[in-house]
């Protein structure tokens, strides 16, 4: 279908010249003189702008006040072969209609080159910049390639409920979903809050993750896989962190670790080479003005094979670094961010998947190793970013993962449901968690997870 009334200006930009468009946007700049003045319009179809040129014999000094950066206008025009170098066509104007004005005295986008921190702060308008346009389009593109990864290669997508009475997941902190009134909630004997008197008649709680939702349906289905907000009441301020994220968790019956790790690299891989097949303009803006190697390092990631080693050999290879960490090494800690960056950055230089990490580190449902010490678990560690991935072959045998939830003081009540699956039909099987902003921050290169989402929720801040 056409766009009605308009032609978006990605397409403006590839059609010959000599026909009547029209063209919808808003005003990036304006220049000029007494008899000409020349107008920047972009209307987000793509990073491009398409230039109006005014012929000023034909308009009024009136007519052109309000077409200041930010106002919203209609043109219709000529579509022309452009004198100036930067583009190849465009529209010498005979008419206009102003939308909306934007004073110049308050729309705070005036110029380029705003900070990031300053952006974050008139959140509602970031979209307008150019920078914003670029990670918006490269979002959109992403979850669009991941949708087709997987329907081409026979996964359906499950909508795993975003509230949920399981708080047993273990993946963080939780934020309580509650229809008690907090001044008054209604109190047991014991003097403790009521949950049965609550909307679910129980306690309930925004999900950390689908997976195991998606792990009954994996024993249906085959291969399916979620992607939706998932939400963790962390209070950790760190530019890898968002309360509210969106995760991609794939979850494969018959899969083991190794069919797991070579499906995270292959979609990873498709990932990063459709954002280069398909977003190569937003790329380039990004690249030349924030991160100078970003297309590079893209293309790096698709050509090279990730290393895969154990973590007990990561740990080795960190003892013997010679590297002073902030958090000190040794066999059976949790890796940081740090360690997992020179692994990756200084060590192999390429995205590393480190397996079999202790028991101790990881969640109740990973698959058990015959050392008793380890389970299969799986991160995929990326530069810049650390952790992009988390995944792992789930413990299938009830007697070990019942055994294992007994080990943990695990409460039960809440997860009968997700042990049936292993006591009516277990099967041997695997999945993943993708972070999408993760990923968004390692393929727009942009620092800080707060500027790969559209509207960020961290601690203290849910405002737009
Ligand atoms: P981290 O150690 O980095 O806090 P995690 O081990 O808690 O992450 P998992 O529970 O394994 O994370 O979740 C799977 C994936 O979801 C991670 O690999 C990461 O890409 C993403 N992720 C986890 N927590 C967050 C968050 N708070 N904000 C954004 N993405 C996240
Ligand atoms: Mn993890």
């Amino acid at each position: 279908m056409k766009t009605p009334g308009r032609t978006p200006v990605i397409d403006l930009l590839r059609t010959a010249p000599g026909v009547d468009v029209t063209a919808k946007g808003w005003v990036r700049t304006k220049r000029g003189n007494k008899n000409v003045a020349f107008v920047a319009l972009n209307d987000g179809s793509c990073v491009h702008n398409i230039q109006l040129v005014f012929d000023m014999t034909h308009f009024s000094e009136e007519e052109l006040k309000h077409v200041t950066t930010g106002a919203c206008i209609c043109v219709q025009g000529t579509l022309v072969a452009s004198q100036g170098s930067g583009q190849a066509v465009e529209i010498a104007a005979k008419k206009i209609e102003l939308y909306g004005v934007a004073d110049p005295e308050s729309y705070p986008l005036q110029k380029k080159g705003h900070s990031m921190e300053f952006l974050r702060e008139i959140g509602h308008l970031r979209p307008r910049t150019n920078t914003f346009g670029c990670v918006l389009r490269i979002r959109h593109a992403m979850a669009y390639a991941i949708h087709h990864y997987f329907h081409q290669n026979g996964f359906f997508y499950l909508h795993s409920p975003i509230i949920t009475a399981s708080d047993a997941e273990g993946a963080g902190a939780l934020f309580q979903v509650t229809t008690l009134d907090l001044n008054q909630p209604p109190r047991n004997e014991g003097g403790e809050i009521d949950y049965g008197q609550d909307f679910f008649g129980r306690h309930a709680s925004l999900t950390v993750s689908g997976q195991l939702e998606g792990e009954l349906a994996a024993m249906a289905l085959g291969n399916v896989y979620t992607f939706g907000p998932t939400f963790r009441a962390e209070n950790s301020n760190t530019p890898r962190h968002l309360a509210e994220f969106w995760m991609i968790e794939p979850e494969m019956a018959f899969y083991e670790i190794k069919d797991n790790m070579d499906l995270a690299e292959d979609f990873i891989k498709y990932l990063v080479r459709y954002a280069l097949e398909h977003c190569m303009d937003d790329l380039r803006f990004l690249n030349d003005m924030f991160d100078k190697e970003l297309i590079q390092r893209l293309e790096q990631v698709c050509a090279t094979q990730f290393v895969r080693l154990s973590y007990t050999e990561g740990i080795d290879i960190l003892m013997k670094s010679g590297q002073k960490f902030e958090f000190p090494v040794s066999w059976g800690v949790d890796l940081q961010s740090e360690h997992e960056r020179y692994l990756v950055e200084t060590h192999f230089k390429k995205p590393v998947i480190l397996t079999d990490y202790p028991k101790e580190i990881k969640a109740f449902y990973m698959k058990q190793n015959e050392d008793g010490k380890t389970v299969r678990a799986m991160d995929v560690l990326f530069p810049k970013i650390g952790e992009i991935i988390g995944g792992s072959q789930r413990e299938e045998r009830y007697d070990v993962l019942l055994a294992r939830i007994h080990e943990l003081g695990m409460e039960m009540d809440s997860l009968w449901w997700y042990l049936d699956t292993r006591r009516f039909g277990t099967a041997p099987h695997s999945g993943f968690g993708l972070g999408f902003e993760r990923l968004l921050l390692f393929v727009t290169g942009m620092s800080n997870i707060r500027d790969v989402i559209p509207f960020p929720r961290t601690p203290k801040s849910a405002d737009f």
